[in-house]
Protein backbone atom coordinates (compact mmCIF):
# COMPACT_ATOMS: atom_id res chain seq x y z
CA UNK A 1 0.00 0.00 0.00
CA UNK A 2 2.70 2.54 1.02
CA UNK A 3 5.32 1.20 -1.41
CA UNK A 4 5.31 3.78 -3.53
CA UNK A 5 6.02 6.77 -0.77
CA UNK A 6 8.66 4.34 0.62
CA UNK A 7 10.12 3.61 -2.84
CA UNK A 8 10.53 8.00 -3.07
CA UNK A 9 12.61 8.12 -0.16
CA UNK A 10 15.20 5.87 0.03
CA UNK A 11 16.94 4.64 -3.04
CA UNK A 12 15.93 2.09 -5.39
CA UNK A 13 17.71 -1.20 -4.50
CA UNK A 14 19.82 -3.43 -6.85
CA UNK A 15 16.47 -5.84 -8.19
CA UNK A 16 18.91 -9.36 -7.58
CA UNK A 17 15.65 -11.52 -8.87
CA UNK A 18 14.90 -9.22 -11.69
CA UNK A 19 16.32 -12.02 -13.85
CA UNK A 20 14.57 -14.22 -12.00
CA UNK A 21 11.11 -12.49 -12.47
CA UNK A 22 12.04 -11.93 -15.71
CA UNK A 23 12.08 -15.86 -16.53
CA UNK A 24 8.55 -16.31 -14.23
CA UNK A 25 6.96 -13.39 -16.27
CA UNK A 26 7.75 -15.06 -19.82
CA UNK A 27 6.30 -18.76 -18.46
CA UNK A 28 3.01 -17.35 -17.51
CA UNK A 29 2.91 -17.19 -21.87
CA UNK A 30 2.27 -19.78 -24.02
CA UNK A 31 5.42 -21.07 -25.18
CA UNK A 32 6.26 -22.48 -28.65
CA UNK A 33 7.03 -26.19 -28.24
CA UNK A 34 7.39 -28.97 -30.82
CA UNK A 35 5.22 -32.49 -29.93
CA UNK A 36 6.67 -35.03 -31.06
CA UNK A 37 4.96 -38.67 -31.12
CA UNK A 38 7.07 -42.03 -31.07
CA UNK A 39 5.80 -45.29 -32.34
CA UNK A 40 6.68 -48.43 -31.91
CA UNK A 41 7.57 -49.12 -35.51
CA UNK A 42 10.13 -46.28 -34.77
CA UNK A 43 8.68 -43.56 -36.45
CA UNK A 44 8.40 -40.15 -34.91
CA UNK A 45 5.94 -37.53 -35.81
CA UNK A 46 7.13 -33.97 -34.39
CA UNK A 47 4.81 -30.94 -34.81
CA UNK A 48 4.89 -27.56 -33.84
CA UNK A 49 2.96 -26.69 -30.86
CA UNK A 50 2.38 -24.64 -27.84
CA UNK A 51 2.75 -25.39 -23.97
CA UNK A 52 1.08 -23.42 -21.98
CA UNK A 53 3.44 -23.34 -18.51
CA UNK A 54 0.56 -22.55 -16.07
CA UNK A 55 -2.08 -25.38 -16.12
CA UNK A 56 0.53 -28.27 -18.46
CA UNK A 57 -1.66 -28.03 -21.33
CA UNK A 58 -0.38 -28.70 -25.18
CA UNK A 59 -1.77 -27.32 -28.10
CA UNK A 60 -0.17 -29.19 -31.13
CA UNK A 61 -1.12 -27.07 -34.16
CA UNK A 62 -1.91 -29.50 -36.61
CA UNK A 63 -2.93 -32.93 -35.71
CA UNK A 64 -1.18 -35.91 -35.71
CA UNK A 65 -1.25 -38.30 -37.97
CA UNK A 66 -1.02 -41.90 -36.80
CA UNK A 67 0.44 -44.47 -38.79
CA UNK A 68 0.32 -48.56 -38.06
CA UNK A 69 1.53 -49.32 -34.83
CA UNK A 70 0.93 -47.90 -31.54
CA UNK A 71 2.13 -44.80 -29.41
CA UNK A 72 4.95 -45.57 -27.45
CA UNK A 73 5.77 -42.04 -25.71
CA UNK A 74 4.91 -38.43 -26.66
CA UNK A 75 6.44 -35.09 -25.47
CA UNK A 76 7.41 -32.08 -26.39
CA UNK A 77 10.75 -30.45 -26.67
CA UNK A 78 10.74 -26.64 -25.18
CA UNK A 79 12.91 -23.74 -27.26
CA UNK A 80 16.08 -24.86 -24.73
CA UNK A 81 15.86 -28.28 -25.55
CA UNK A 82 13.76 -29.62 -22.59
CA UNK A 83 12.34 -32.10 -22.88
CA UNK A 84 8.44 -33.10 -21.22
CA UNK A 85 6.22 -36.26 -21.30
CA UNK A 86 3.05 -35.83 -22.39
CA UNK A 87 0.35 -37.68 -20.65
CA UNK A 88 -0.73 -40.62 -22.35
CA UNK A 89 -3.87 -41.03 -21.41
CA UNK A 90 -5.00 -37.78 -22.62
CA UNK A 91 -1.87 -36.57 -25.15
CA UNK A 92 -2.93 -32.75 -23.98
CA UNK A 93 -1.55 -32.63 -20.98
CA UNK A 94 2.15 -32.89 -19.57
CA UNK A 95 2.94 -35.15 -16.53
CA UNK A 96 4.37 -33.42 -13.62
CA UNK A 97 6.66 -34.95 -10.45
CA UNK A 98 4.95 -34.62 -7.30
CA UNK A 99 6.43 -35.53 -4.12
CA UNK A 100 3.94 -37.41 -2.03
CA UNK A 101 2.10 -39.72 -0.43
CA UNK A 102 2.33 -42.96 -3.46
CA UNK A 103 -0.09 -45.47 -4.11
CA UNK A 104 1.31 -48.16 -2.04
CA UNK A 105 1.75 -45.91 0.68
CA UNK A 106 5.31 -44.92 0.07
CA UNK A 107 6.64 -41.30 0.33
CA UNK A 108 8.06 -40.37 -2.57
CA UNK A 109 8.18 -39.07 -6.19
CA UNK A 110 5.73 -39.76 -9.17
CA UNK A 111 4.81 -38.41 -11.97
CA UNK A 112 1.16 -37.68 -12.59
CA UNK A 113 -0.66 -35.83 -15.46
CA UNK A 114 -1.20 -32.04 -15.06
CA UNK A 115 -4.85 -32.29 -15.39
CA UNK A 116 -6.45 -32.86 -12.23
CA UNK A 117 -9.49 -34.62 -14.55
CA UNK A 118 -7.34 -37.29 -16.29
CA UNK A 119 -8.30 -39.90 -15.87
CA UNK A 120 -4.82 -41.17 -15.63
CA UNK A 121 -4.57 -39.76 -12.19
CA UNK A 122 -7.25 -41.26 -10.92
CA UNK A 123 -5.41 -44.86 -11.53
CA UNK A 124 -2.92 -43.49 -10.22
CA UNK A 125 -4.61 -42.49 -6.82
CA UNK A 126 -6.88 -45.13 -6.32
ZN1 LIG B 1 -3.75 -36.78 -18.79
Amino acid sequence: MNNRARRARAPAPVDLLAPVRAKFSRLEKLMKCTFTSVWDDGSEITTPATYDPKTGEVSAESSRSSPKGSLEREFITLQDEEEIEVCNACHTFVMKTVVGDLADLSFGESTECSDPNCESNSINYV
